[in-house]
């Protein structure tokens, strides 16, 4: 968000900057949503409603966990939140005690950690292999050991989590009594794969919060809305949280919430695919350029290893003065990042093939 904002201040003083920095896709929420949320609000929707969430959507939810992730669950294990960053948030307050600590798996999504050490706890850090992939997890894991966080597919790295990785981290969970909070929040935007939950693996119903979101998949970043299932006993505690902070997600977000999980998915279906042709440009692009680059298999970033440029901070450095590209210093994902900077493909593929030849001017002539 500081990067995007510095893009954008130099964008206002009319400098073509090219907006890597973004972590939200490029295409406006669907319009059927968009009018429900409208109706909604002209209908009088515009009350309290009850902190874990409108019936209908808790409903339509628990039917949607039931059928595409496998969750056994009923509308009263489901609590709603405004953001799916309210629900980590909220999550890792109720599971995690003064001193505990908790597993981030290799470069992370920046606001675990804070939010790990808002609750009291500390963060270790998982190493991954060179497909963003956990290695060693058991290495990780002390008598003070909490909870692993699970975010597949990843932000930053756009690694898929298969069930053989699941499966590991199921057994280490098991055998160490730990909880799993799995961010699922990019679980429609994955190319050629299928999202596993891995809530629904045998042993996981009661240790596993599963959260999720409609910002990535329904292009609704700015309306906040997000979910959560887990063990009851957990739910109890972040619905008291969510009670006494934020009360609830709005009420008429919530209604659109119907509509996006009810109605028809064919815009997500067409952004899913444009992301996809972008992905293929954009790390075909950086390849041929000498820049080492893992092929993502979800979300919408590519995160290219830039040690021999400078290393992420430098090379994002560079990127933002001499070409007027903002990307995100792997830094920003704790230290496992180092190395590499995060560009998300959440423009245009003209967008991305002038990027391509700036970052081409820029390291070689
Ligand atoms: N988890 C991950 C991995 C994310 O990338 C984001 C958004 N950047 C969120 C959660 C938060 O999403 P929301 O907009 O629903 O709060």
């Amino acid at each position: 968000m500081k990067i995007s904002a510095i893009a954008k201040r130099l964008g206002a003083s009319g400098l073509d900057v090219i907006d890597l920095g973004v972590g939200e896709p490029d295409f406006d929420t669907p319009k059927h949503i968009v009018e429900t949320g409208c109706n909604s609000i002209k209908g009088g929707e515009t009350h309290y409603a009850p902190t874990a969430g409108i019936p209908e959507l808790r409903q339509a939810i628990a039917e949607k966990l039931n059928a595409e992730n496998l969750l056994e669950i009923t509308a009263d294990d489901v609590v709603v939140t405004p953001g799916a960053k309210m629900a980590v948030f909220a999550a890792l307050q109720a599971l995690i005690q003064e001193g505990d600590e908790s597993v981030l798996i290799g470069p992370s999504w920046v606001s675990y950690e804070p939010c790990v050490t808002f609750a009291g706890g500390h963060v270790v850090w998982g190493r991954v292999d060179e497909n963003f992939l956990p290695r060693d997890l058991a290495e990780t894991i002390t008598s003070k050991t909490k909870v692993i966080l699970v975010n597949s597919p990843s932000n930053p790295t756009g690694a898929v989590f298969d069930k053989n990785v699941l499966t590991e981290i199921r057994d280490l969970a098991c055998d160490h009594d730990l909880m799993i909070v799995s961010d699922e929040i990019y679980e429609k935007i994955i190319y050629g794969h299928e999202h596993t939950s891995i809530g629904s693996m045998s042993g996981m119903e009661d240790r596993t919060v599963t959260i999720n979101g409609f910002s990535k998949a329904y292009a609704m970043t700015g309306w906040r809305l997000g979910y959560l299932t887990g063990p009851k006993e957990n739910l109890k505690w972040i619905t008291r949280l969510l009670s006494h902070s934020v009360s609830q997600a709005t009420t008429f977000v919530q209604r659109a919430g119907v509509t996006a999980l009810r109605g028809p998915q064919d815009d997500l279906k067409s952004m899913v695919k444009e992301f996809k042709a972008r992905r293929d440009l954009f790390v075909s692009g950086l390849r041929s350029l000498g820049i080492p680059c893992c092929m993502p298999e979800g979300a919408f970033y590519v995160f290219p290893d830039v040690s021999e440029f400078g290393g992420g901070d430098i090379f994002a450095e560079r990127l933002l003065r001499d070409s007027l590209i903002a990307a995100t210093p792997g830094s920003a994902f704790g230290p496992r990042g180092n190395e590499y900077v995060r560009l998300s493909y959440a423009t245009s593929q003209t967008r991305l093939s002038e990027a391509l030849d700036r970052i081409d001017k820029l390291l070689h002539q």
